[in-house]
């Protein structure tokens, strides 16, 4: 890999200020989903070393969490700049064990780093409150306060914003970090975490491990010292992390699976429809929470929605990331090919049809088809399942309630999308809704100052914006008499 700047391909992992190896010299291997080519490998840290990372991370906690938010936000500016400096490398390691696009990877970064930006000053705004007390002689405080050691577990299709979209929250108020990082992309994880070193963190506020999910999120979620586990992928896993940290009642951030509806309504500008549902849809080859699952299209614009949003997504070019022009990359592994495989022939055999498609790609590998089904059916699995690859099913409706209906079908509620000009119909959607987030005429919703999260079986707790802070503060309620 030709980097500018080396020394950011890291092979071991983060721990109290210094680089180190797994004692049993145990080791994961990484590889490319665009070739296949096994780039490196980093690793396998046991329960026991996790442990001991926690008892770090502890003791970097009693003295971080009395620094001042200024301090700490001087720390975190200098961490956001240079992963901005870095942007190029970052980039192209992001390429290489994810797959997706140079230019969408360095949107990415860029992203990640205005969470920190964002932090390092809306930390500072973390107030209190005097509340009237009704009792002569009393006065009610309130203060707020980290809430302590935080484990934080990231998925492979962000590497890089999903630790600071966390972390950066965690750290500006004045919690310190362990974060496991997906074992497919630990490099994008620690190259921030070489920043962050070089930034001037003291040794032990920002850790990363990598290893076995299982034995590190055990040890993650048992261990009394970590106050709070936020965690990011799927719901089957947030399901099992929830129960894990119930044994010392931590609080708990997840940021689970999605099936985003996508409503386009007959009032909708048609084109504006076409190029949200392309954002929405085949951002990351369709492997993001948030991207839409289904689109309904009403039955008087179905036919010129599905001829005008057909002719784009033919458009796309797919192949290596690192490739001039390429706009979609592979699928992260096999059992993802396999699974958009299966949704699909599963949609043709219960009455849908292949618009665009539809197979996998000439390119072999973990490349698929963009591709378009029109009439899909509520039979079909892709109506129910997340299905995170490049498919978009069509499906028309004939009014309002119906639709609502539909989108609201399911035990996920993360991101909503419809498109309308209508202004009572817009807030009458909007309120019906039940998403966490509802994008009306946008297919770009998230941005460091929105609170990021779902209802329902798409989780709790919220990333991004000042409601970001409360996830990894605790409230103390001071009563002071004798007054
Ligand atoms: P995805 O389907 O996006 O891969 P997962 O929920 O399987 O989502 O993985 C998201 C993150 O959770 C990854 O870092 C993965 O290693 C981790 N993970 C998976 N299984 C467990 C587990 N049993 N305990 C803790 N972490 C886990």
């Amino acid at each position: 890999m030709e980097l500018n700047n080396k020394s950011l391909f890291k092979e071991k992992c983060y721990v109290n200020g210094s680089w180190v190896e797994s004692q049993s010299g145990d080791f994961l291997e990484v590889n490319n989903p665009a070739t296949q080519e096994i780039i490196g490998k980093v690793p396998k840290f046991t329960k026991d070393e996790t442990k001991k990372v926690i008892e770090n991370a502890n003791d970097a906690f009693q003295t971080w969490k009395n620094t001042t938010a200024k301090e700490r936000s001087v720390i975190l500016k200098k961490w956001g700049d240079l992963i901005v400096e870095n942007v190029e490398d970052l980039a192209k390691i992001m390429t290489i064990e994810q797959g997706k696009p140079v230019a969408e990877a360095k949107g990415e970064i860029l992203m990640g780093a205005s969470y920190i930006e964002f932090y390092a000053e809306e930390a500072k705004r973390v107030y209190g409150d005097i509340i009237p007390d009704p009792r002569p002689g009393k006065r009610i405080v309130v203060i707020k306060q980290p809430v302590g050691v935080v484990g934080a577990i990231t998925p492979w299709n962000f590497p890089n914003s999903m630790i600071t979209r966390k972390c950066a929250a965690a750290l500006a108020v004045g919690c310190t970090a362990v974060v496991k990082p997906a074992s497919q992309t630990p490099y994008s994880a620690l190259a921030v975490a070489e920043l962050a070193h070089r930034a001037g963190f003291p040794k032990g506020v920002f850790n990363i491990i990598t290893g076995s999910a299982k034995d590190i999120g055990l040890e993650l979620t048992k261990n009394p010292m970590v106050r709070k586990i936020s965690f990011t992928g799927s719901t089957e896993v947030g399901k099992i992390l929830m129960e894990q940290s119930a044994s010392t009642v931590k609080k708990v951030s997840m940021e689970l699976g999605g099936h985003a509806p996508f409503i386009v309504f007959d009032d909708a500008d048609l084109n504006e429809a076409v190029t949200g549902a392309m954002q929405s849809k085949f951002r990351n080859s369709g492997q993001t929470c948030i991207c839409s699952n289904r689109i309904f299209v009403h039955e008087k614009v179905y036919d010129e929605f599905l001829e005008k949003f057909s002719a784009e997504v033919k458009k796309i070019k797919v192949g290596n990331g690192l490739d001039e022009g390429v706009v979609s990359g592979p699928l992260i592994d096999k059992s993802s090919l396999d699974k958009v495989i299966d949704h699909v022939q599963d949609a043709v055999n219960t009455g849908a049809k292949i618009a665009v498609g539809g197979d996998v790609h000439s390119l072999g590998g973990n490349f698929y088809q963009p591709t378009v089904l029109s009439h899909v059916t509520t039979k079909a699995k892709i109506t129910f399942e997340e299905t995170f690859g490049p498919v978009a099913p069509l499906y028309k409706f004939s009014n309002d309630e119906e639709v609502i209906n539909l989108a609201n079908d399911t035990p996920y509620g993360l991101a909503s999308y419809f498109y309308s000009r209508d202004i009572s119909r817009v807030w009458k959607i909007a309120e019906a809704l039940e998403y966490g987030i509802v994008s009306i005429n946008n297919g770009l919703p998230t941005i460091a100052e929105i609170p990021f999260g779902g209802v329902k079986e798409s989780g709790m707790g919220r990333e991004g914006s000042k409601y970001g802070l409360d996830d990894y503060l605790v409230i103390k309620y001071i009563s002071m008499g004798g007054i």
